[in-house]
C-alpha cells in the first residue's frame, strides 16, 4: 500500500503518532521535495566497535554489532543530511580505526575516533551502539548521557521521548555513564544502545529495514527537536518504501 503524508508544521512525533495508529512504520524522504538547510550545524555519527573488536554478538544469527552499527549510522546520516545537516562519521565501514594489532589498539582506536570527532566542529555526537545482558529477556533501545553534563542529559531525554512514543520497550530512563567516547569529546554526546542483541526477538528486529528505518528516524526526531529545528521540509512528503 502506497501513501503520502503532508507535512507541514507537525513535527515528528506527530509524524510517528499517525504512523502507529495507522500505517505501518517505513519512510523514506521524497527527495524531490524542497529543504532548506540549517545553516552550520554538523552531527558526529560514531558506529561503535569495529575491525577486530565486533562488540555484542547476536545469540540466534552471529551478527556482529560491529556490523549492524555500520547500517543504523548511515541511515540515520542520510535522514541528516536530507534535511541540510553536515555529518561526520567515525567509521563507515567494518574496519578499525587503528593501523595495527597491538596491546593497546581499542585506546588507539578510541582516541582516533575522539580526535575525528573533535576536529569535525559537530555540536551534537551520536554513538551507535547494540547492547546485550546475560538474561536474554532484556529488551528495549536505550539512551545514556555523560555523567554531570546537564546538555548531554537533555538531549538524551529528547532522543529517548520520541523512542519510548514509538517503541513500546524503548527504556523510559536515560542513564548517566562514564565513557571514553562522550568524556573526551566536544560535541554534546549519547550513546545509543538500540537494543539487545541477547535478546532474539530483538535480535531478529534489529536485521529488519523497516525496523532500522523505524530506529534511525526516531533518533533523528530527537537529534532536531533537541536543536530546536522544525523539519523545514514544509511541502515535503514521506511514502512507503
Ligand atoms: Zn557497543
Amino acid at each position: 500500500m502506497n501513501y503520502i503524508v503532508k507535512r507541514k508544521m507537525i513535527g515528528c512525533f506527530a509524524v510517528f503518532l499517525i504512523v502507529i495508529f495507522g500505517f505501518g512504520f517505513a519512510f523514506t524522504k521524497d527527495l524531490t521535495a524542497s529543504t532548506t538547510a540549517p545553516i552550520g550545524i554538523t552531527v558526529a555519527i560514531d558506529a561503535g566497535h569495529g575491525g577486530l573488536d565486533g562488540g555484542s554478538v547476536g545469540v540466534s544469527t552471529g551478527i556482529t554489532e560491529r556490523d549492524l552499527n555500520i547500517v543504523f549510522a548511515k541511515k540515520l546520516t542520510k535522514y541528516l543530511e536530507d534535511l541540510g545537516i553536515t555529518v561526520v562519521n567515525t567509521r563507515l565501514d567494518k574496519n578499525g580505526l587503528y593501523k595495527e594489532v597491538t596491546d593497546d589498539y581499542k585506546l588507539v582506536d578510541m582516541k582516533n575516533r575522539a580526535d575525528i570527532i573533535n576536529n569535525s566542529n559537530a555540536q551534537i555526537l551520536v554513538s551507535i551502539h547494540m547492547n546485550k545482558f546475560s538474561d536474554q529477556s532484556q529488551n528495549g533501545a536505550q539512551v545514556f548521557f555523560e555523567q554531570g553534563n546537564e546538555d548531554s542529559k537533555n538531549l538524551a531525554e529528547s532522543i529517548k521521548n520520541i523512542l519510548t512514543a514509538n517503541f513500546e520497550n524503548a527504556r523510559k530512563l536515560v542513564l548517566a555513564g562514564d565513557y571514553y567516547i562522550l568524556n573526551e569529546t566536544k560535541p554534546i554526546g549519547v550513546i545509543v544502545e538500540c537494543g539487545f542483541l541477547s535478546n532474539p526477538e530483538e535480535e531478529k528486529l534489529l536485521q529488519n529495514d523497516e525496523y532500522q528505518n523505524k530506529m534511525c528516524y526516531s533518533i533523528y526526531c530527537g537529534i532536531i527537536n533537541y536543536l530546536g529545528i522544525t523539519d523545514t521540509i514544509a511541502e515535503g512528503q514521506y511514502h512507503q518504501i
